[in-house]
């Protein structure tokens, strides 16, 4: 994935979280009813421990303030900070979305490192980076998701990144459109549930991302490669709910899954990349997912 030196990426909001504690505002989940449901749904793309999030997060330290990252203006900043590289991937998806959905607003990203306490509740790198609904971020811890990546087995690299924001990106479209309401109202896991379908069309967004990621002749992506394409769908394989459970456990179980199966999760970022639109992500009218 090469990058576009002149590209602005300052409109991407990137922010670090970080400043100390800010008294006693604590971390508690800050929603009603469905809300922690969302929270273990949205949590796990990597299918880890949710109990972070859930937690009381009222100690010292866990409300932070955001710092902006600062110095990321143009693509060639990457050079020189590579941590520019998350506004390049927000700049890019924020920019397709913009012009694909009537009503877009754009959402920003927070990263984080061991812990940090958001809209939905504290939540603990454990869980993986996840989009927080009710405050409409995106929480990444971002050395972390690199470790998890390769501990997964996935080779990783900046495309898989990019598909894993773009994911993440993809369940805030979803909370535009409405569609994560609809699905949060049911409570059931397995291979063909609402939470699963969920995950599935957040993954055919990303594809349909990649696919248009370097369409815009002044966009922060100026190239993409084959490799990078294994990459995604390498990452995407690897995140599946039954390769994790074969990781964790030594065993399978369909009826828990929340995210879908490594198949499944292959099948619809495929999709999304092949058709290149976003009307193709329908898993909810699908009656085969993969
Ligand atoms: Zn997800």
């Amino acid at each position: 994935m090469q990058y576009r030196d002149s590209a602005d990426i300052s409109g991407a909001s990137v922010n670090q979280a970080g400043g100390g504690s800010r008294g006693s505002a604590g971390g508690r989940l800050a929603v009603g009813g469905g809300g922690t449901i969302v929270v273990l749904i949205l949590a796990l793309i990597f299918g880890c421990d949710p109990s972070g999030l859930l937690g009381g997060g009222t100690g010292s330290g866990d409300t932070q303030v955001a710092n902006p990252v600062t110095q990321c203006t143009r693509g060639s900043d990457i050079q020189a900070n590579r941590e520019c590289r998350w506004n390049a991937y927000m700049a890019s998806i924020g920019a397709y979305w913009s012009g694909a959905l009537q009503g877009f607003k754009a959402t920003s990203m927070t990263t984080f490192s061991g812990r940090v306490s958001t809209g939905c509740g504290a939540a603990t790198s454990s869980v993986g980076p996840f989009y927080c609904p009710v405050d409409q971020v995106i929480y990444i811890d971002t050395a972390y998701t690199a470790t998890l990546l390769s501990q997964l087995g996935a080779r990783g690299g900046d495309a898989a990144e990019a598909y894993i924001v773009a994911h993440e990106y993809g369940h805030h479209i979803q909370n535009l459109t409405g569609v994560m309401a609809k699905a949060q109202s049911s409570t059931q896991t397995g291979a063909g549930s609402a939470s699963v379908r969920l995950e599935l069309q957040a993954d055919c967004y990303a594809g349909v991302w990649f696919r248009h990621s370097t369409d815009d002749p002044n966009g922060a992506i100026k190239s993409v490669t084959q490799d990078d394409l294994n990459r995604i769908i390498d990452a995407a394989i690897a995140v599946g709910d039954d390769a994790i459970q074969k990781a964790q456990t030594g065993s399978v179980n369909q009826e828990s899954w929340t995210h879908g199966s490594s198949a499944q999760r292959k099948n619809w970022t495929s999709i999304g990349f092949k058709t290149g639109d976003p009307n193709k992500c329908d898993t909810f009218s699908a009656t085969t997912l993969g």
